[in-house]
């Protein structure tokens, strides 16, 4: 090798003190969701995740030895199985060796993409027209996912010769992905400013959040039949030949972990099925059992005629999502393509042979160790000790979840629901005391609510830690409010 060589990227790597590795990340990477301004002065942490096994983390940061974290979020919801397993890495191993990618279009395909299908087709809710599910699309994310859907209900509409039932409807706190058509989907003005979204196709109802959006003394049926109402109200007002589908999670995820009310989608289905509107159930959080089903719309009596599917497909052990058709859709692609030829929709990745061994092994893991159960199980008894925990806290206005999609909302005084100033971000400084004391929480975009959505092989006594943390973490940052002087 001359001597003027440029070393090679595992010296470089070996030879970096921490503090290079840092300094080469500010001034190489554009992060995600991260302030860019603050990131590349040094103001915020630059955080090196090192390694990790069950519902542990390790992590570098600012200069300090390896510390361990307890990742209550499960990285964003999705690695399910907990991480380290050997299981999957051995599937992944194993299919890059023998083949590492070809492309399934024009039928071509692999026999672990094969069993995968048919696997996803069998476990899938039953659909609109009370038949299984036919066929599944892939893709690696679930914003492509959700760009498949929005082209699906076009499609779907042209070949009944509908076209002019092409908007679709969302909700106000909705996530659904952050390309352009799933980031419109998305009812979160966060992930839309100075970003030109939502674009016009998308049209927006209410939230089906009760402890918000219930007016004086409201149930939560009569605030499901409210909500449907509404929803009713605005096809009417919009025209239900200009509408084509409903695009809602079983229960709000990034919005803030929600639930949804009592009666809430028999209700929303109704209106649909009156307006001949496509049902698409987004179960990108909620699929493969982090409700304490496999699916939310066996939790929530859904009949989806499409199936947003991906972070708990593969527990992100490889980027895999997926379209879970129903045979009201694909009935009409089948006879339609007598008109319409090949289907024109598909991706260099589409059902990408590394993604889909994954999502075999993970789902093996899944059925395995019962984790929709113990989703259930720990899941239902963390909800009791978060109860517990802040119940009695002077700024807790709502626990709420079901199976580990927890959260606790917090707000300045519980008896009149006065809203904390964002200003002071309470939530992002209990999540952030939380992390020093060693347990990983998110504090939810645009809300005051912390959130929690660990792996599904939590144990009762990794619970306890969380709910202890957090509940520690808040009377500390009550504490340090109250000695800042800070009006609630
Ligand atoms: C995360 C998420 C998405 C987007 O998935 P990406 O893989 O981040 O594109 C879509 N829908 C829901 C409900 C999600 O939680």
């Amino acid at each position: 090798m001359p001597a003027t060589a440029l070393p090679t990227r595992a010296e470089t790597i070996a030879t970096a003190s921490l503090a290079s590795m840092e300094t080469m990340d500010r001034t190489s990477v554009l992060h995600p969701s991260t302030h860019v301004g603050d990131f590349a002065s040094g103001k915020l942490p630059s955080t090196i995740v090192e390694s990790a096994s069950g519902v542990r983390i390790r992590i570098r940061e600012n200069g300090a030895p390896a510390t361990e974290l307890l990742d209550a979020f499960a990285g964003l919801y999705c690695v399910n199985i907990g991480y380290g397993r050997t299981e999957v890495a051995d599937a992944i191993s194993r299919q890059a060796h023998q083949l590492a990618y070809f492309h399934t279009y024009a039928g071509h395909s692999t026999e672990e993409l094969i069993r995968l299908s048919d696997r996803l087709v069998r476990m899938a809710p039953v659909g609109s027209a009370g038949e299984p599910m036919q066929r599944v699309f892939y893709g690696t994310s679930g914003s492509d996912a959700n760009e498949t859907n929005a082209k699906l209900v076009w499609y779907y509409h042209n070949l009944i010769g509908k076209p002019s039932k092409k908007r679709i409807i969302a909700r106000e706190r909705a996530y659904h992905g952050n390309s352009v058509m799933a980031g419109s989907m998305t009812g979160l003005n966060f992930y839309h400013n100075f970003m030109d979204l939502p674009v016009a196709a998308i049209l927006r109802t209410g939230a089906p959040h009760h402890y918000w959006g219930a007016s004086g003394g409201e149930s939560e049926g009569d605030f499901s039949a409210r909500r449907a109402r509404e929803l009713e109200a605005l096809i009417l007002r919009e025209d239900p030949e200009t509408i084509g589908a409903f695009i809602g999670e079983p229960v709000l995820g990034t919005g803030g972990l929600i639930p949804p009310p009592e009666g809430y989608w028999a209700a929303i289905q109704a209106v649909l099925r009156k307006y001949e509107i496509l049902l698409i159930a987004d179960e990108v959080i909620t699929g493969f059992g982090r409700t304490g089903r496999l699916f939310g719309c066996d939790r929530y009596g859904m009949e989806p005629d499409l199936i947003t599917i991906a972070k708990g497909l593969t527990s992100a052990y490889a980027p895999l999502s997926g379209v879970i058709v129903g045979q009201r859709v694909y009935e009409v692609m089948k006879a339609g393509s007598a008109e319409a030829g090949v289907f024109p929709h598909g991706y260099t990745y589409t059902g990408h042979p590394i993604g889909v061994a994954a999502a075999n092994a993970n789902l093996d893991i899944l059925e395995r160790e019962n984790l929709t159960q113990n989703a259930e199980e720990v899941g239902g008894s963390m909800l009791t000790a978060l109860h517990e925990a802040f119940d009695g806290l002077p700024i807790t206005g709502e626990v709420r979840g079901v199976g580990l999609m927890l959260a606790v909302e917090f707000v300045a005084d519980p008896a009149t629901k006065r809203r904390l100033d964002p200003a002071n971000t309470v939530a992002y400084r209990i999540s952030k005391r939380a992390r020093e004391l060693g347990v990983i929480t998110r504090a939810m975009p645009q809300s005051e609510a912390l959130g929690f959505a660990p792996p599904l092989v939590l144990t009762r006594g990794d619970a306890d830690q969380i709910v202890e943390t957090a509940a520690r973490a808040t009377r500390e940052v009550l504490d340090a409010l109250t000695r800042e002087g800070v009006q609630l």
